[in-house]
């Protein structure tokens, strides 16, 4: 089995021959490095940094990521040093290797609980991504693999990396907009963090899920031969469920039962180009009534990791409620791969534009502004700023700010500039005057009224969201007081 990963990514039409090479030097260096050490399942440990290797190659991660994730134990766990792996294989490979093995060094101290470690953790990760977001996917697959291995642990150990990957891991998979990865983290959690819940609900869940299957691929015959006799051929219709444990979470907040959740399954329609989508939006419509509010365009207002498609909900057959989601294969791979799209190689062989050159990827950025900040500081800014949802709201000339939800009119004030932030006198969101601390909602317009007699003032701190807004008001009152 192991033999059979390697030839896997050397053979994937990704890598140029001298890649092949490159890896195939990783692969032999590392086990001979492991040479007899057995992981706690008995396998011989070289299987672990291999099937780390193979998941990042089917991102098509470039090649010095795949050596990396072939040696990221090495330094740890074998006698092999540093000055080793440089000689060896260069400067940026040590250094991936070298940022993951400091990523693993949060060991679990007795003094310590599990929230003040995982927001060592957390703040490691981020530091560690404004760097090179490689590091972060290395670790990632890493954690992936030891989840798929987790049954071998002590079950205490079991719980504890289960919890941490729900809270940490899988939501920087998310954010980074891999929605695959978080999916396949969480549902190989779910059992060992919350192994009651999992026993009980499982059996149901399942059940419900196959129900659904059934009746979505009536649906889908219906949609096909109704887009096809307007001229829409779709390049792909298909469905998936959702992922165990969202759907836990969800019947968890709403309090019901799986029977109630109607997305259990969404229809994912792939087509061409983007008038089709619009167009097999409206011929979905002609057929089922539309459920008003549910209707989201992320073509036109992509989510802050990039993430497109067009998004319906419709009273189906038998009335029932089915989620459509339209998009082009575009569309299609970056709301599967996120972020490890863009290392896709170009025809040349060469990886395409470097990730910090994305415009998306502002937040890498600012997260360096971060370094100096305390611990639990920088950890609250980034729950807010990092983890939660955003919203997206406009400049009367039409510029978009990207802000979490619950945002005000300071915070958007703030976002243009820290002086218009301090005069903020009152705001006009969709031409009504508002309350300065009113929550905005998606899409708004607002438009923030200046005043040389206006300044910040204490209770504002009550209700910003932001981090910056915060940082600006406080240093305001500072300066006055
Ligand atoms: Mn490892």
């Amino acid at each position: 089995m192991t033999v059979n990963l390697l030839h896997k990514i050397l053979n994937s039409p990704v890598y140029p021959e001298e890649d092949k090479e490159l890896i195939q030097k990783a692969y032999d260096f590392a086990r001979r490095a492991h040479g007899e050490q057995k992981r706690f399942s008995g396998h011989d440990f070289i299987e672990h940094p291999l099937a780390v290797a193979y998941f990042l190659s089917e991102l098509k991660l470039d090649a010095n990521t795949i050596a990396a994730a072939l040696l990221h134990d090495i330094i740890e766990d074998t006698s092999i040093t540093e000055k080793d792996l440089k000689k060896h294989f260069g400067k940026e490979i040590l250094f991936l290797v070298d940022s993951v093995t400091k990523l693993a060094k949060i060991k679990k101290a007795p003094h310590r609980d599990d929230n003040k470690d995982q927001a060592l953790i957390l703040r490691k990760m981020f530091l560690a991504m404004a760097k090179d977001i490689r590091v972060v996917l290395i670790k990632l697959a890493d954690r992936r693999h030891n989840l798929q291995t987790l049954k071998y642990l002590r079950p205490e150990k079991q719980k504890r990396i289960a919890l941490e990957t729900i809270n940490i891991y899988a939501p920087i998979a998310g954010r980074l907009g891999i929605g695959k990865l978080k999916g396949e983290l969480e549902d190989l959690s779910f059992p060992h963090a919350y192994p009651d819940e999992y026993q009980n609900m499982m059996p149901r869940i399942k059940e419900t899920i196959e129900d659904r299957e059934q009746y979505i691929k009536k649906v889908k015959r219906t949609l096909e031969k109704r887009l096809k006799r307007n001229g829409v051929i779709p390049l792909d219709i298909h469905s998936r469920a959702k992922h165990y444990y969202s759907l836990f979470q969800k019947m968890k907040k709403k309090n019901v039962d799986a029977s109630n959740i109607y997305d259990l399954v969404a229809v994912r329609i792939v087509l061409g180009d983007i008038s089709k989508c619009y167009e097999a939006m409206g011929i979905i419509h002609t057929i089922w009534r539309p459920v008003p509010g549910l209707i989201k365009d992320y073509i036109a207002l992509p989510k802050p990791n990039g993430y497109k498609s067009l998004h319906t909900t419709v009273f189906c057959e038998q009335e029932k409620i089915v989620e459509f989601q339209i998009r082009t294969p575009e569309m299609h791979h970056h709301a599967e791969y996120g972020i490890a799209a863009h290392w896709e190689y170009s025809e040349s062989g060469k990886p395409k534009v470097s990730i910090a050159e994305q415009k998306e990827l502002e937040w890498v950025k600012k997260m360096r502004d971060w370094k100096d900040a305390k611990a639990e500081e920088f950890v609250e800014s980034l729950k807010i700023d990092f983890l939660s949802e955003r919203i997206f709201v406009f400049t009367p000339n039409g510029d978009v700010r990207d802000l979490p939800v619950g945002s005000t009119s300071i915070d958007f004030a703030y976002t243009i500039h820290s002086e218009i932030g301090d005069q903020v006198g009152g705001a006009k969101v969709d031409g009504k005057i508002t309350a300065l601390k009113h929550p905005l909602k998606n899409g708004q317009v607002v438009e923030i009224i200046k005043s040389k007699k206006s300044k910040p003032t204490r209770d504002w701190l009550e209700f910003v969201k932001t981090s910056e807004a915060r940082k600006r008001i406080n240093s305001f009152l500072r300066k006055t007081s």
